[in-house]
């Protein structure tokens, strides 16, 4: 059993062209859409990047079990779900991105 609890374990994992290619057919059943915004009757979606400009919405594929504790789950369709970047931290218990910690914060939340 593949095992995904170091850093590294998951880097690869992520750059596997298994979950690449997983990755984008969870995207495609998901109408690349935030599942969590559309159920909160709101929609999401990836944004188009413009020259110049950062891209406003980036969606992650989650794993809704962990692949930490549930790596017999990590190439289940099940358990993918498409959030957008704000829903994928509230999750993780992330405020910011710390794997990309150029990028500038989005959202606001706590200002008022
Ligand atoms: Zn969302």
């Amino acid at each position: 059993m593949k095992e995904y609890k170091t850093r590294e374990q998951k880097k690869k994992f992520y750059r596997s062209k298994e979950w690449v290619d997983l990755r984008l057919l969870a995207l495609k059943r998901d109408n690349y859409e935030c599942q969590h915004c559309k159920r909160e009757g709101g929609v999401t979606i990836d944004s188009i990047k413009t020259p110049g400009h950062r891209k406003e919405v980036v969606l992650n594929v989650d794993h809704k079990y962990p692949i930490e504790f549930y790596p017999e789950l990590a190439l289940e369709m099940d358990n993918l779900e498409t959030l957008c970047v704000k829903h994928h931290n509230i999750k993780e218990g992330r405020t910011f991105d710390k794997i990309r910690p150029s990028k500038k914060k989005k959202w606001d939340d706590e200002r008022w």
